[in-house]
C-alpha cells in the first residue's frame, strides 16, 4: 500500500504538447471537464491543475496555452525553449508539477482515453503509487505502428527488460513515484522502462486506444526508431552480450574450419574454395562492422552522459503564481 493517500489529493494532468494547436482547444475542454467532474465529486482538490508543456513548437501552440492560463484557473503552462523531445518535455512537466500529490501524464491527441483518469486517481486511493494505462486494443493504430510497436515489446523483453506490455506514457504516479523517478539523472532516458524499476505498489488500467481526432503523428518512423534506440541503450547491455556470443560462435566455427583445411592439407587434396573464402571474409567483415557500431552506440552514450548537459530550458512558465482554486458547481 502507498504511504498515506491524501483523501482528496491534488491531481495535475501533465500533457506534453508538440504542434497541437488543432487539438489543443478540444483536449483543453476535455481534460478541464473531466478536473472539474472529479472535483465536484471530491475525488480530488479543487486546486487540480492542468499543466501544458510546451515543446517548443513552431505553431501557435504556446499562444494558445499562454491565453488559456491567463483566462483559466486550473491552466499552467511551460514552455520549452526548443524542441526536446516528448520525453524530455514529459519530465520537464513531471519536475514542475508544484505541489501536486498525484501527476497524470497523458498526450494531448485525446488517443487514450480521459475517462481512465478517474479509475487511476481511484487505484491511487486504493494504495498504489503507479497506475499504468495500458491499452486493451491498438485497432485504430496502423497495422505497422501495432506491428513495430509490439515487435519492439517483445524484444525488450527478450533482453529482460521489464515493461509493461501496451503501456506507453498514459499513467499516474504519486508524489513519492515522481520523486524517486526525479533521482534517475541519466541523459539517455526512457521513462517506461525506468518506472518498473522504482517499484512501489502499482496497478493497471486498461482502455481503448481512439484516433488521434485532429493534427498528425508527432512521431514519425524516425522518431520512433529513435525512441526504441534510445530504450535499448539506456535499459539494457544485451546486445553487447549477443556480439560476445556471436564472437564466440564463430571462433568455433573457425577452431573447425581450420581443423578441416589441415587435414585436407594433409590428405594431399588439392587446395579448393575460393569462394567460400571470399565469403568468410565478407561474413566476418559485416559481424564486425555491425558489432563496432553496436558497441559504438554505448559508447557515444558514455560520452553524451558524462556531459550531463540540462534535458531542457524553460523559457517561460504561465499560471504558476498563487491560483484561486477551480470553483465547484454546487
Ligand atoms: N510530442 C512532444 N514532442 C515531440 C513529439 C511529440 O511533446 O517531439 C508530444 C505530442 O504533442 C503528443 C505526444 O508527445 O502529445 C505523443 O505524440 P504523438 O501523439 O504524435 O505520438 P503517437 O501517438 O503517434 O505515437
Ligand atoms: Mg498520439
Amino acid at each position: 500500500m502507498n504511504a498515506q493517500p491524501c483523501s482528496t489529493p491534488c491531481l495535475a494532468i501533465v500533457v506534453p504538447c508538440y504542434n497541437e494547436s488543432e487539438i489543443f482547444p478540444l483536449c483543453l475542454t476535455e481534460l478541464g471537464e473531466r478536473l472539474r467532474a472529479m472535483a465536484d465529486s471530491r475525488l480530488i482538490g479543487p486546486e487540480s491543475y492542468l499543466l501544458f508543456v510546451d515543446d517548443g513548437s513552431w505553431d501557435d501552440t504556446w499562444a494558445q496555452i499562454s491565453a488559456a492560463s491567463t483566462q483559466y484557473a486550473h491552466v499552467r503552462g511551460l514552455k520549452l525553449s526548443c524542441n526536446k523531445g516528448h520525453q524530455a518535455a514529459l519530465l520537464s512537466g513531471l519536475a514542475h508539477a508544484d505541489g501536486a500529490d498525484i501527476i497524470v501524464s497523458i498526450d494531448a491527441d485525446l488517443q487514450d482515453d480521459t475517462s481512465a483518469i478517474e479509475k487511476m486517481v481511484r487505484a491511487y486511493l486504493a494504495g498504489h503509487d503507479v497506475v499504468y494505462g495500458v491499452r486493451a486494443s491498438r485497432q485504430t493504430d496502423t497495422a505497422f505502428k501495432r506491428l513495430t510497436a509490439e515487435t519492439f515489446y517483445r524484444l525488450m523483453k527478450a533482453m529482460g527488460v521489464r515493461q509493461v506490455f501496451n503501456h506507453a506514457d498514459f499513467r499516474l504516479l504519486s508524489r513519492r513515484a515522481r520523486d524517486a523517478l526525479m533521482e534517475y539523472r541519466e541523459r539517455n532516458i526512457y521513462i517506461r522502462g525506468l518506472i518498473p524499476l522504482i517499484g512501489f505498489p502499482s496497478a493497471e488500467v486498461h482502455y481503448d486506444r481512439k484516433e488521434r481526432t485532429a493534427g498528425v503523428s508527432k512521431y514519425p518512423l524516425h522518431k520512433m526508431i529513435a525512441l526504441a534506440l534510445e530504450g535499448i541503450t539506456s535499459m539494457t547491455v544485451t546486445p553487447l552480450r549477443l556480439i560476445t556470443l556471436a564472437g564466440f560462435c564463430i571462433s568455433i566455427i573457425s577452431v573447425l574450419a581450420i581443423i578441416a583445411v589441415l587435414i585436407n592439407k594433409i590428405a594431399g587434396n588439392p587446395i579448393q574454395g575460393w569462394a567460400s573464402v571470399i565469403v568468410a571474409i565478407f561474413f566476418i567483415g559485416g559481424i564486425q562492422m555491425l558489432s563496432l557500431g553496436i558497441i559504438g552506440e554505448y559508447i557515444g552514450k558514455i560520452y553524451l552522459e558524462t556531459k550531463q548537459r540540462p534535458r531542457s530550458h524553460i523559457e517561460e512558465k504561465e499560471g504558476f503564481a498563487e491560483r484561486t482554486p477551480i470553483p465547484t458547481r454546487e
